[in-house]
């Protein structure tokens, strides 16, 4: 079957580690090692979060803009998916030579169409790079017309931007192309895309973020995958999370999952996108989706654990 995979934050840092490159590629050889027993069977593709990862690329250019040129945040988007899908790559390629799994590991850069009146331009939500204090944020907003800076609770101030709905992934057609090559196992959308708008013909990046679960689900889509697998820190989506009457959902349909969406049960930011992202795919005329942790790869992809989202 095709499965599109996305990995969470926690195949690349866990908590409390500082994010060095040995970090990383530790923490990827331990979930390429899950990966590569469902390789071995199916037609993979994969993305991945990119939050840390984004946001030290973004500190290294502000520290570093008296000497050389800060990058805006897209291209900075555009620099972590190359970083992590590098690490991917070297991990995933290393352990199907080590497991005799044939096969190339190709990333993509991948660019994922925003509507430019999404209303969320309207009102930004999401901090990214470092606090400062209200003299120099209002100096760089008067520098910069378009960015939007806020006081956070107390702590500094910090640039704020965008979380547009992802819509459309202009590299489709060639992520279609690649797919037919059996050899491929593909890494793409990486940090939910780089968000660009299309203003006539041409297309322009934008400095937002993007919900890699809800860009996976396009990828899903476009790979007309049989199975869009969450893999994340914790073995399923529960309802009352985090309350003594918390319940774990097993089996569920899409019917019962919207209910339970609609109820709250899933925070926002984190577990909700993932749920958004299920229910979008199954509406779409997807198969299964499925939520579940990193270390039970094969059982969640086998349906034996995690949260099995389906149609009845
Ligand atoms: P990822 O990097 O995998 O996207 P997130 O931190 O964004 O990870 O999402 C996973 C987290 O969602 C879990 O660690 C958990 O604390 C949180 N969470 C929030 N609501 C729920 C819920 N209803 N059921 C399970 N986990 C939930
Ligand atoms: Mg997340």
């Amino acid at each position: 079957m095709t499965v599109v995979i996305a990995l969470g934050g926690n195949a690349l840092l866990r908590a409390g580690q500082e994010g060095t490159a040995e970090e990383q590629l530790a923490n990827l050889k331990i979930a390429c090692e899950q990966l590569v027993d469902i390789i071995r069977k199916h037609k993979v593709v994969l993305t991945h979060g990119n939050g840390p990862q984004v946001g030290k690329i973004v500190l290294q250019n502000e520290i570093a803009q008296e000497s050389t040129p800060a990058m805006p945040f897209d291209v900075c988007g555009a620099m972590s998916q190359g970083q992590i899908g590098y690490m991917l790559q070297q991990q995933l390629k290393n352990e199907m030579i080590k497991k005799g799994v044939p096969g190339e590991v190709v990333t993509l850069i991948t660019r994922v169409v925003v509507d430019k009146n999404d209303p969320s331009f309207q009102s930004p939500t999401k901090p990214i790079g470092s606090f400062y204090s209200e003299e120099e944020a209002r100096e760089i907003m008067r520098k910069k017309k378009d960015q939007v800076w806020i006081e956070d609770a107390g702590r500094g101030w910090r640039r704020v931007v965008a979380s547009p709905d992802p819509k459309k992934i202009v590299e489709k057609e060639v992520i279609k192309k690649l797919l037919q090559e059996d050899s491929i196992v593909l890494v793409a959308s990486g940090g939910g895309g780089v968000p660009v708008i299309k203003e006539g013909d041409i297309y322009k990046g934008v400095e937002a973020v993007l919900d890699k679960d809800l860009s996976a689900e396009l990828l899903a889509e476009v790979a007309e995958a049989d199975l869009l697998l969450i893999l994340t820190d914790v073995t399923h989506a529960f309802i009352h999370y985090g309350k003594p009457q918390q319940e774990k959902l097993q089996r569920v349909s899409r019917q019962k999952l919207e209910e339970y969406w609609q109820q709250g049960h899933f925070a926002k930011g984190s577990m909700e996108p993932k749920v958004r992202a299920a229910l979008r795919f199954l509406q779409k005329g997807g198969k299964r989706a499925a939520i579940a942790s990193l270390d039970q790869a094969l059982e969640a992809l086998e349906g034996k654990t995690g949260t099995q989202v389906v149609n009845d």
